[in-house]
This record gives C-alpha cells, sequence and structure tokens, in this order.
C-alpha cells in the first residue's frame, strides 16, 4: 500500500481554485433559471472525506422552496412537452458539449467533496456527458408507439411526458447519477426537481449551470439542496410532482413509497445490492481475479454494482485467495486527487464509522479477517479505510448479507453449481450479478436461474445505455437506460379507430 501523503500538486492546485467560490458562499438552490440563497435560509456544513474540513455551507431546503420549485417545474412543463423532439434533442446535445467542455473541473470538484479517487471520477464527468447526448438523440423518437391493426380497428400507441417530476440522487457517484436519471426526463418532455445528496452537493449546481449555459428554459430544470427527510420528503408528497426516480438505499425507497401514496405518484427505484460474483473451477483465473479487484475496491466499494460477496469454487480456492490476498494488499490507499490513488476516503464521518464496524460484526460472525480490518490513520484526518478481505465466511453472516457500502469483500467457497446458485439467490437483494465460466451451458443455465436485474458473464460492469439498468427484489423497482427510461417518464396512450365497418351494439331503439 502507499503511502501517498502528499497528493499530486497540480489537480490540488486546479481543484483548489475551483473550491475557492463554494467556501466563500453558501451553495443554494437554482428554481425557474435562478441561482439563490433563501434569505434567512438555515444552512449545513459540507464537510470532504479527504481531511472533514469544510469545504463551505450548503442551503438546507425547506417546504417553502420545495414548493416553488415545484410549482416553477409545473409552470414549465407545458412548453417543454410541446417543443419538438428535434429542437429538444439540440438542446440537449449542446448540454452535453457543455458537461464535456467542464468535465474536468466537475471530476475535482466532485473528487474532493465524495471522495472517490480522481481516476474514475474523470470517466464518471465524461460518462454523464454520454447520458445526455444517448438520450437527445433519442428525443425526437420518444413520443413513437406501435400500431396494433385489427380487421375493423386500428389501434396505435404514442406516449406523452407524465408531467414535472422529482429525481433525488445519492452521494457514491453523484454527477454522473443525476444525468443519468435527469437526461432522459428531460428529453422524454417532462421538467424535472432535482433533490441532490446532502453528503455531496456541489457538482449539483454545476449541472444546474450547465443547463443554464446551454439554454435549458427556465423551470425546465430545478436543483434544491438540502436533507432527505425534509426537502427530499416534501417533494416527493408535492402535488405537482407526478413521477419520483430514487436512487439510493433499499429502505429510503420505502419511506418515498408511503410518502408518495397519498398523491399516487409513480415510482423508480434504484436501490441497494449485495451482489454476488462467481468464480467456477474453469474460469479465466487471471481476468477473474482482475475483476474481482475492480468490481469491489474501484469507487472504494461505494458502488450499487460492486461485487460485495464472492463466490469461489472448491478447486481454485486456495490459489485463487492466495492471490486475491496478494492484490488487495498491494491497492494504493491515498489522496482522491492523486492519480495513482485506487482507493480513497470514504464519504463521511458517518459512513467511516458505519463501514468500521463491520470489522467487529466479522469478528464476531467468525469470518476470519485476511486484509486489512482497520482505519488507515497515517493519511491525516480523513476517512481512510484499509482495503479489507473476509474470508472463511458463509451466507448467514452479517458481512454476506448486509451491504457495507466500502472497501469490504466478503469470500465464501461453493462446490457445486447448485450451491453457487443457492447461495447468491439466498439474499434479500437483486441488483447484479457476475459469473466467471467457461461452459457455454452453465452460463444459460444461470442466466436463468440467478435473481438479479443484471447478469455479466465473463466480464466486470460493462455499460450500454440501450439496455435495462435496475434490480429486482429490496434492489428496486423498474428499469433504466434506452427505451425503459421512457416508458418511466411517459404515459402510454393507445388510440383506436374504427374503419366503420363493424356493427356497434344496438340498445333501445
Ligand atoms: P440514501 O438512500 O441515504 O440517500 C439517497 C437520496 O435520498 C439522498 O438524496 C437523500 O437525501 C434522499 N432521501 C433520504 N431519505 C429520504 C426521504 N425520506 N424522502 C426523500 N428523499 C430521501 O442513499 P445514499 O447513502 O445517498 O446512497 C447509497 C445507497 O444508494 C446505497 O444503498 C447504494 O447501493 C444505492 N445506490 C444504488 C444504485 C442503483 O443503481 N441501484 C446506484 C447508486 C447507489
Amino acid at each position: 500500500m502507499s503511502n501517498n501523503k502528499v497528493s499530486n500538486e497540480e489537480n490540488l492546485g486546479k481543484a483548489k481554485s475551483y473550491l475557492q467560490r463554494f467556501s466563500e458562499n453558501i451553495t443554494g438552490h437554482f428554481i425557474n433559471g435562478q441561482f439563490e440563497v433563501p434569505t434567512n435560509a438555515e444552512t449545513f456544513e459540507n464537510f470532504t472525506p479527504v481531511d472533514n474540513t469544510t469545504l463551505g455551507k450548503v442551503v438546507s431546503g425547506s417546504n417553502q422552496d420545495i414548493d416553488r420549485a415545484c410549482d416553477a417545474a409545473k409552470a414549465a412543463f407545458a412548453d417543454w412537452r410541446d417543443m419538438s423532439g428535434a429542437a429538444r434533442k439540440k438542446l440537449l446535445n449542446h448540454f452535453a458539449d457543455k458537461i464535456a467542455a467542464r468535465a474536468e473541473e466537475i471530476a475535482l470538484i466532485e473528487s474532493m467533496d465524495c471522495g472517490q479517487p480522481i481516476r474514475f471520477m474523470k470517466q464518471a464527468a465524461l460518462r454523464g456527458a454520454d447520458n445526455f447526448r444517448f438520450f437527445a438523440d433519442k428525443a425526437p423518437e420518444a413520443v413513437n408507439g406501435q400500431a396494433l391493426y385489427q380487421d375493423v380497428h386500428t389501434n396505435y400507441t404514442m406516449r406523452m411526458p407524465v408531467g414535472p417530476v422529482g429525481v433525488i440522487t445519492p452521494w457514491n457517484t453523484p454527477f454522473m447519477l443525476s444525468t443519468w436519471k435527469i437526461a432522459p426526463a428531460l428529453a422524454a418532455g417532462c421538467t424535472v426537481v432535482h433533490k441532490p445528496a446532502e453528503m455531496s452537493p456541489l457538482s449539483a449546481l454545476l449541472l444546474a449551470e450547465v443547463a443554464k449555459e446551454a439554454g435549458i428554459p427556465d423551470g425546465v430544470l430545478n436543483t434544491v439542496n438540502g436533507f432527505g427527510e425534509t426537502a427530499g420528503k416534501r417533494l416527493t408528497e408535492h402535488p405537482a410532482i407526478k413521477a419520483v426516480a430514487l436512487v439510493g438505499e433499499s429502505a429510503t425507497g420505502t419511506h418515498i413509497m408511503r410518502q408518495a401514496a397519498d398523491t399516487l405518484k409513480r415510482v423508480h427505484f434504484e436501490l441497494g445490492g449485495k451482489n454476488p460474483v462467481i468464480v467456477f473451477d474453469d474460469a479465466d483465473f487471471d481476468r477473474a481475479l482482475d475483476a474481482v479487484v475492480f468490481m469491489l475496491y474501484s469507487l472504494n466499494g461505494q458502488r450499487c454494482t460492486s461485487s460485495s460477496r464472492l463466490l469461489v469454487q472448491q478447486g481454485i480456492q486456495a490459489e485463487f485467495m492466495a492471490a486475491l490476498k496478494e492484490r488487495v494488499e498491494n491497492l494504493k490507499v491515498g489522496h482522491p486527487l492523486d492519480p495513482e490513488t485506487e482507493v480513497g476516503p470514504v464519504v463521511s464521518r458517518a459512513h467511516f464509522q458505519k463501514v468500521m464496524s463491520y470489522m467487529d460484526v466479522a469478528k464476531s460472525d467468525g469470518a476470519t479477517t485476511a486484509v486489512g480490518g482497520y482505519a488507515i490513520e497515517t493519511l491525516g484526518d480523513g476517512n481512510y479505510i484499509c482495503p479489507t478481505l473476509f474470508t472463511e465466511a458463509d451466507n448467514s453472516m452479517r458481512v454476506a448479507r448486509e451491504e457495507i457500502f466500502g472497501p469490504v469483500l466478503t469470500a465464501m467457497t461453493f462446490d457445486s453449481e447448485e450451491d453457487a446458485v443457492r447461495m447468491a439467490n439466498d439474499t434479500p437483494y437483486g441488483l447484479a450479478g457476475y459469473v466467471w465460466t467457461k461452459d457455454v451451458g452453465r452460463t444459460m443455465r444461470l442466466a436463468k436461474n440467478l435473481e438479479a436485474g443484471m447478469l455479466w458473464f465473463n466480464s466486470e460492469n460493462n455499460r450500454n445505455l440501450p439496455s435495462p439498468f435496475g434490480g429486482m427484489k429490496a434492489s428496486g423497482i423498474g428499469r433504466d437506460g434506452g427505451d425503459f427510461s421512457f416508458d418511466f417518464y411517459m404515459e402510454t396512450k393507445n388510440v383506436c379507430i374504427a374503419h366503420d365497418l363493424h356493427n356497434v351494439p344496438v340498445l333501445g331503439r
């Protein structure tokens, strides 16, 4: 493990100059095209995970702030809905260009705000631009439905945007995830009120600035900072909001479903996971090893699709675990702006304590701590946790069942394919699963038998924007990606037209 006490000077210098305005000014909202800090607003400090010093104050949005944002989204809806698909396509592509132009600034600010290493955040900012480009190009076809011909009637369907929507996002890759939800909503013709995570509010303001620069009409995208229990709750209850898209914890999904019930909103949830990666004896050993390390320790293990449960088949268990142990011991922990850093600090002190609490849980569960298990204090006052590997675990242990959401992997052994499937499915979650095998028949059987919304065979997390993204069981409701996103943000209308050939039933003649 490296002792990267001094981060890359160039990155740090740039980040400091980008962050200066956040320390000198209160970060507020973006409502109806205006950046604002309401008078007498309550604020909270936004701490960086690098050393737990403050990056500045942020407004804690009130019910009135949310109400104003929802009213603005409602007022802007008809014009945005009625804009031609071609015009929306042009505007949203322009939006994507503006994101790409500020990608470095977004990545540096985001790394300091949420602790994710710059090597990943650079990609995340550009993926944000890709998300906008992809959905911009689909905007003209969003309305298209099906033609369903019958002998005496023809049915056709068309889609209409559902109305103003609420988008509520988490802190793990805040910018990229916000664009993943907001781009399809805007392309569909919905207006948006965005409530970013309280722990990583800065890049949401940049997104709002990009919207303004790109010429998105006032009220089409609104951003209200604040806490889930207050601003988030009000947003999910507001009558003007027709649908709520959440990326967050499973428990938050439960709260939002309750909160949104009185106004009968449709909900779309991308929630937690405890995703298995299954490595069979016949796997390509080296590629599987690379993928296992990458899909847990990248993004500090703070990734919904991370493969946090490793299931290794008996035959290669000893060799695979020895190689894995060496790789985990070798991970470079350091300042998130250091380009060499592979694992940065976890997002907040509270989250650090949560992840650290599992070190004791593992012991009392009876798992072996093969690597790590402690905090790294030599890197200063940040939330640095030594990459940790629990071995000799079984699926009943809390470290195998609960989403830890940190650089912590729990490894288990299995004998047969049936064992692997049983263990993989024995979880409340069902977001993703990864399988390493060269056996094609087994691939087909597991594709059918594993309970997860997304399965990757002989691959880590490849993303394809038209493919459906989402989970089953406690991992979510609904799918994002391509046309699946439009199905959520739009109403399908069926139009049935008679050919004037059928007999209309006659009563009372
Ligand atoms: P969280 O659920 O605590 O917060 C997510 C958002 O919900 C925040 O903006 C928060 O303020 C808001 N919120 C909280 N309570 C609310 C309420 N009662 N009403 C309205 N809004 C409320 O999640 P987090 O800790 O920010 O993020 C980590 C979680 O997100 C993990 O469980 C992770 O697996 C999940 N996640 C899932 C995906 C996915 O695609 N499935 C992607 C990334 C993260």
